[in-house]
């Protein structure tokens, strides 16, 4: 057998996801947020298996909405970051992308570069977070600017994004909702403000469109997480392998680099051929859990490139072969990420190509 270290991946929870959000917010329509590989899961293999379904697909830059493009996808393509140069404006013309635009610079291009055909713009206002976009006092101006170029359709969208839309304390969401709205009062065009968090957390913010990603792919930003709320999200990513050896180590004996991991009494260790080179993180403590046989285990050991070492003394006739879950079906990613001192869209975000992603689904794509 080859090493098997594996993300499994399944379209089908990915699917299921789309409707669960789509039913949270029935009055929205829904940007499928594929940016970064779509979290590390296959931007291509997910956008089909959502194409659809989602009426438009979201990613941070031309390149990723290239790359949609390429493999045949038609669907409208919202760029978060917009463009950076005067050719990638043109490209985003010629391919019917909706660009975000959020800086005064991005404006001049847009305003000066001679066009092939009328952009559908989003115009992103800082009503808050003060990472990105345009000063909520100046959307009737940047609104006025567009209305005289004729590379833009008449009507912009509009944007913005929370920076506490995760929090039990709730003033913060509620200031910059309502900055937005009271800034674009009587401008026309569509609003989106929500992504994950803010979808289920602030259902008076769906407004026109929602922009999920984390959520598609099965895990709650929140915590405590969303099936306290009775959200019903299928993990969409399994990342699995397989003990490779397994040694009893005596009570006082050290486990694995370091010797941070100590026995305390005879114990029995496997080795689980998963490592940082796969995604694992390096900083996952003693304790993280692993799923083998079904049944959690705790990690014990620093965590190496190509293996984990976790104590199942209490888990009786652990073999090799025996299969082992990191995240996914059973484990959440974003409880292993807390374990780790880190959120379950880093782990994601960062899956490495190593291990081969296998995709599972009911419908031929
Ligand atoms: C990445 C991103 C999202 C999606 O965020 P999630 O929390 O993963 O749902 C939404 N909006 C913007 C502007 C983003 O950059």
């Amino acid at each position: 057998m080859p090493r098997p270290t594996q993300a499994l991946v399944d379209l089908d929870a990915i699917r299921h996801n789309f409707s669960v959000i789509s039913s949270l917010a029935p009055g929205s329509q829904v940007f499928a947020v594929v940016k970064a590989d779509a979290y590390g899961h296959g931007m291509i293999p997910v956008a089909r298996a959502l194409s659809g379904l989602a009426p438009a697909f979201a990613t941070a830059c031309v390149d990723e909405a290239l790359e949609l493009r390429k493999a045949g996808l038609h669907e409208p393509v919202l760029l978060l970051q917009g463009f950076y140069e005067s050719e990638e404006l043109t490209e985003a013309s010629v391919q019917g992308f909706w660009p975000v635009i959020e800086n005064e610079q991005q404006l001049r291009l847009l305003t000066h570069t001679p066009l092939p055909k009328p952009l559908q713009v989003w115009i992103k206002i800082d009503s808050g977070m003060h990472r990105l976009g345009f000063a909520p006092s100046q959307a009737a101006a940047v609104f006025q600017t567009l209305q005289q170029t004729p590379n833009v359709h008449a009507t912009p969208g509009w944007l913005t994004h929370f920076s506490n839309a995760d929090a039990s304390e709730r003033s913060t969401t509620l200031r910059q909702i309502k900055l937005f709205d009271a800034h674009l009062n009587g401008l026309p065009g569509p609003r989106s403000l929500c992504n994950s968090p803010g979808l289920l957390q602030w259902p008076e913010a769906h407004a026109d469109w929602v922009r999920p990603g984390f959520l598609l792919y099965g895990s709650s930003p929140l915590s405590p997480p969303a099936s306290a709320l009775g959200v019903d999200l299928r993990p969409a990513m399994t990342l699995i392998s397989s003990v490779m050896s397994v040694r009893t180590v005596a009570r006082g004996e050290h486990v694995g680099y370091g010797g941070r991991w100590q026995a305390r009494r005879d114990s029995r260790i496997a080795t689980v051929a998963v490592g940082y080179a796969d995604g694992y993180p390096r900083h996952a403590n003693d304790g993280t859990p692993v799923l083998i046989r079904g049944q959690r285990a705790p990690l014990a050991g620093r965590v190496s490139m190509d293996m984990i070492t976790v104590d199942v003394t209490d888990i009786p006739d652990v073999g090799i072969g025996d299969p082992a879950i990191l995240w996914g079906a059973g484990l959440d990613v974003s409880d292993v990420a807390r374990h780790a001192g880190t959120i379950g869209y880093a782990l994601l975000a960062a899956m490495p190509a190593r291990p081969r992603r296998i995709y599972q689904s009911s419908r031929s794509l």
